[in-house]
C-alpha cells in the first residue's frame, strides 16, 4: 500500500491510493513511512504512526528519526531512547550515558533484572519490591520504590501489598533522614502502565518551579543540569542508603 502526505488548511495527514486520509488531518509536519512507521509532528513534539494511521507512541519526543533496523530514534529530554514498532521504548540512556536495554516495560525489565547496567543497582529488593535510585534522573536521594507487579494504579493492589509499600517508603524515608535529607517529597505514578513511588529529598533548586513542585520540570532540570560530581555523589548516596537497609 503506498500513502502519500497531503496538507489540508495547514495541517498533515496521509491518504491511501483512493486519496482517502488514513488517519486526521491534525499533525504540523510528517514524514515518509520508513519500516512502516512514520513520524509524526504536533506542536514542537514528534511521536509516530503506523499505517492504519494510529499513533504507536504519546507525540512527546523532542526529536524522532525514521525507523530503521526495526528501531526509531528519538530524543527526550536531551537524552537519546530507543521506540521498538510498537512504540515502546526498549533502550534509554542512563543518567551514566550507558543505553540500558530492554523488552517492553521498562519497571518490569528493572523487577526482573533484565536490565544489567542500573546505576546504583538495587539498594532493597524482596519478592514484591525493588528499591532504586532512579536511572535516568541525577538527583541525589531520588529513590523509586517499585512493584514487581504490571498494574498502573494502586487500586488493583491487595491490603498487604499496599502497606508493604508503606513499610519501605517509611524505611527510605528513615534512611534519607539518617543520612541528613530534610523535607522529603513523595510522589506517585498512577499514570504510567507501571506504577511507582518516587522519594525525594527537596533541594533549594527546586523552588524555583514552585511552591507545588513540579516533578516534571524538576527531573528536565537535573537531567540536562547536574554534573560528573554531582552524578557521582548520586551513587555514593545510593550507597549509603543500601548500607542503612542493611544494617537496620
Ligand atoms: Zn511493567
Amino acid at each position: 500500500m503506498l500513502y502519500r502526505k497531503k496538507e489540508i488548511s495547514g495541517k498533515w495527514a496521509f491518504v491511501n491510493e483512493n486519496d482517502e486520509p488514513i488517519c486526521d488531518f491534525i499533525y504540523d509536519e510528517v514524514r515518509d513511512f520508513c519500516e512502516n512507521v512514520a513520524a509524526v509532528r504536533i506542536k514542537n513534539k514528534w511521536g509516530y504512526i503506523n499505517q492504519k494511521g494510529k499513533q504507536i507512541c504519546e507525540i512527546r519526543y523532542d526529536k524522532a528519526d525514521d525507523f530503521q533496523n526495526r528501531l526509531g530514534v528519538v530524543e527526550k529530554e536531551g537524552k537519546k531512547c530507543y521506540l521498538n514498532q510498537k512504540g515502546e521504548e526498549v533502550a534509554v540512556t542512563n543518567f551514566l550515558n550507558e543505553e540500558m536495554v530492554f523488552e517492553g516495560c521498562k519497571s518490569c525489565a528493572i523487577g526482573n533484572h533484565t536490565i544489567t547496567n542500573l546505576p546504583g543497582g538495587y539498594l532493597y529488593e524482596d519478592n514484591f519490591i525493588n528499591v532504586t535510585i532512579d536511572p535516568e534522573v541525577p538527583i541525589i536521594g531520588f529513590i523509586v520504590i517499585g512493584i514487581k507487579k504490571h498494574i498502573s494504579t494502586t487500586t488493583e493492589l491487595t491490603r498487604g501489598e499496599r502497606i508493604q509499600i508503606e513499610d519501605i517508603t517509611n524505611r527510605v524515608k528513615l534512611a534519607l533522614e539518617y543520612l541528613g535529607a530534610k523535607n522529603i517529597l513523595l510522589f506517585e505514578d498512577g499514570f504510567s502502565e507501571h506504577y511507582r513511588r518516587w522519594i525525594i529529598p527537596s533541594d533549594d533548586w527546586m523552588f524555583q518551579f514552585g511552591r507545588g513542585k513540579n516533578l516534571k520540570k524538576i527531573t528536565m532540570y537535573a537531567k540536562k543540569n547536574m554534573t560528573d560530581k554531582q552524578k557521582k555523589e548520586c551513587l555514593l548516596f545510593a550507597e549509603k542508603v543500601r548500607s542503612f537497609f542493611e544494617s537496620n
